[in-house]
């Protein structure tokens, strides 16, 4: 508690959350709180989800209340229901001992008479999805001209979410002096902008993975047939008896197919999209949260911020498009200092996708034999004994102890375990006694395929999509100018001012030599060799995505977020990850003719 007194925090906050049981602040509330409760700092706060933000603005911003006024000046902006509601409570936990304390949430998808008799009460703070909040201030129901301090929450999933022009209309609708703090787990061009435009020479702070939760997660991958991927994971399932995790499908029909797969298979699950109604998506998740269900099969907009606490596994059934997903995907693992998996399940193809995000995470994924039924069966006996020996025998047996013992009285011990584990198991031995061993048939494929396997050097050339330069024209000018017939040439990438390629050039000379003298639209065709296979450039691999952690390195990212836009306009990735309009991302294993 000292900890939390030497930052500035007092009286019944410090109380409150001494009830939670907060010892120390966590490393992000240790450097926001003394900036929020001093005077005037926009704050830019990089930190991932489980680092404790809630209270690093919640608890200074409390305090700061002037609680003989009953208008709204504290307001937070997040992204989805389930988030405002959580941090509405935490806030309410924070000031149990504050009856003069008034704090709100408003959302869509509930009752939106109910959330105005609830702000004409009046309220100090408020918290509120954008698209609610936007609703109810034209409506004329709610009045944010006294606000003092604004928190985006999330900040990068709220526009992901695609609730940037709402952002802009709430933002613009606050006073001019109140201060602003931006909180996000990655920084993306949108965010960059929204900081521009909205936050006043903000303080920036950004904790490192280092004392976070997620330096615990091991990532570990399976490679199989893409028909086999659903067998893998239930076999993944299966062979971790005391899962609790949530399944990431990149689509909400996956979300919804795997789900019922699951639930034929006995596995206790169930699945969150965006075609659930509210009460539908209360009851998941109410069931998850009190583990009735083993595993929540979710697509990544519906399982954006829930606060869900020691998931033992994350599962990317698909691997999503970009890093930054799968950081968030992955850092609902592996919190509070406890150890978790996020298992990625991928087919030959996407290996190169597996690549790219361990480039970015700077973290080796573990190769994973799918488990065989043999392994799985001994986890599950296993789990199950281990349950049985922990067991406290109950008084209440006392009763029937002896008609009990009656009637086993024939067994060996020997026979009463196998009985006792072929009723409990009986399906799951039957389903195991033989199942095909799904790693050979990856195996057997690569023998096949090894003279495949790519050794890509990326070069770029100086010209691109301004220059009307195209896949197909720089396929035409391998062709005419490479030094041999069958280069196999890997992903392309046309950019605004240049483009991107890779060739493999085993067994080629001197290739770069052979385009010295060609032309494109009369302009000379420059050909540079990048160092990264994935051509991409040392700002991006920079990363604010890695680099929150201390020291010289986190300081140029955050410069560079500042003012790279133009630098930035070439990405293919736009909004998370998707490919622009016009954009041809090539494909693999083209060959020159
Ligand atoms: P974030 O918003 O960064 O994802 P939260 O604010 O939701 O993280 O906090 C994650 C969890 O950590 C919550 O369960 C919260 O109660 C707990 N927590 C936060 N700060 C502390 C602290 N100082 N000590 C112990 N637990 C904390
Ligand atoms: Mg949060």
């Amino acid at each position: 508690m000292e900890k939390f007194r030497e930052l500035g925090l007092e009286g019944e906050i410090l109380k409150g959350i001494e009830d939670l049981g907060f010892e120390v602040p966590s490393p992000i509330q240790e450097k926001v709180i003394p900036v929020i409760l001093g005077e005037e700092n926009d704050l830019v706060a990089l930190a991932q989800t489980g680092t404790g933000k809630t209270a690093a603005f919640g608890l200074p911003l409390l305090q700061k209340l002037d609680t003989s006024l009953s208008v709204i000046q504290v307001l937070i902006l997040s992204p989805t229901r389930e988030l405002c509601m959580q941090i509405a409570s935490d806030l309410q936990k924070y000031s149990k001992y504050r009856a003069d304390i008034r704090v709100t949430c408003v959302y869509g998808g509930a009752d939106i008479r109910r959330q105005i008799k609830e702000l004409e009460r009046g309220v100090q703070v408020l918290v509120a999805t954008p698209g609610r909040l936007c609703d109810l201030i034209k409506r004329g129901a709610v009045n944010i001209e006294s606000v003092r301090a604004v928190v985006l929450d999330e900040a990068d999933e709220m526009l992901n979410m695609g609730f940037k022009e709402d952002l802009n209309f709430i933002l613009d609708e606050t006073p001019e002096q109140r201060n602003t703090y931006l909180f996000s787990a990655t920084m993306p061009r949108e965010v960059e902008r929204i900081a521009r435009n909205y936050l006043r020479h903000p303080q920036e702070i950004a904790v490192g993975k280092k004392n976070q939760g997620a330096d615990t997660v091991s990532h570990e991958y399976y490679q199989v047939l893409a028909k086999d991927c659903y067998e893998t994971l239930h076999r993944v399932i299966d062979c971790a008896p005391d899962m609790y995790a949530i399944i990431f499908t990149r689509t909400k029909v996956d979300a919804r197919e795997i789900a019922r797969k699951l639930q034929k298979d006995g596995i206790d699950c169930d699945a969150l999209h965006g075609d659930l109604s509210q009460s539908q998506r209360d009851d998941v998740m109410e069931r998850f949260r009190a583990k009735r269900l083993k595993v929540l099969v979710a697509t990544d907009v519906a399982a954006r911020g829930l606060d869900v606490d020691n998931l033992t596994h994350v599962i990317n059934y698909n691997l999503p498009e970009d890093v930054e997903s799968y950081t968030h995907r992955s850092g609902r693992t592996g919190r509070a200092g406890r150890a978790g998996i996020s298992v990625a399940i991928i087919h030959s193809k996407e290996k190169g996708k597996l690549r790219r995000i361990e480039n970015m995470l700077k973290k080796k994924f573990q190769y994973r034999e799918v488990p065989g039924g043999e392994e799985v069966c001994r986890a599950q006996l296993s789990y199950y004994a281990d349950k049985i020996l922990a067991a406290e025998p109950k008084e209440t047996l006392d009763k029937f102890q002896q008609e009990l013992y009656a009637k086993f009285a024939d067994l060996s011990k020997e026979e009463l375990i196998r009985k006792m584990m072929s009723y409990e198991f009986g399906k799951l031995l039957k389903k195991y006694a033989s199942v095909a061993d799904l790693n050979l048939a990856v195996e057997e494929r690569h023998e096949k395929k090894k003279e495949e396997h790519f050794d890509f050097t990326t070069f770029s050339v100086n010209v691109g999509r301004e220059d009307g330069f195209t896949p197909r024209d720089l396929m035409a000018i391998i062709n005419e100018n490479a030094p041999r017939r069958g280069i196999e040439i890997g992903n392309i990438r046309i950019f605004e001012n240049n483009a991107k390629f890779e060739v493999d050039l085993r067994g080629v000379d001197g290739f770069k030599s052979h385009f010295r003298n060609v032309n494109f639209n009369g302009l000379p065709f420059v050909l540079t060799e990048v160092k990264d296979r994935y051509g991409r450039d040392r700002q991006e691999k920079g990363g604010r995505n890695r680099d929150f952690g201390g020291g010289k390195r986190r300081s140029t990212a955050n410069n560079k977020w500042r003012s790279e836009k133009r630098r930035n306009e070439g990405s293919t990735r736009g909004r998370f990850g998707e490919k622009k309009k016009g954009v041809d991302n090539g494909r693999k294993g083209r060959k020159n003719r």
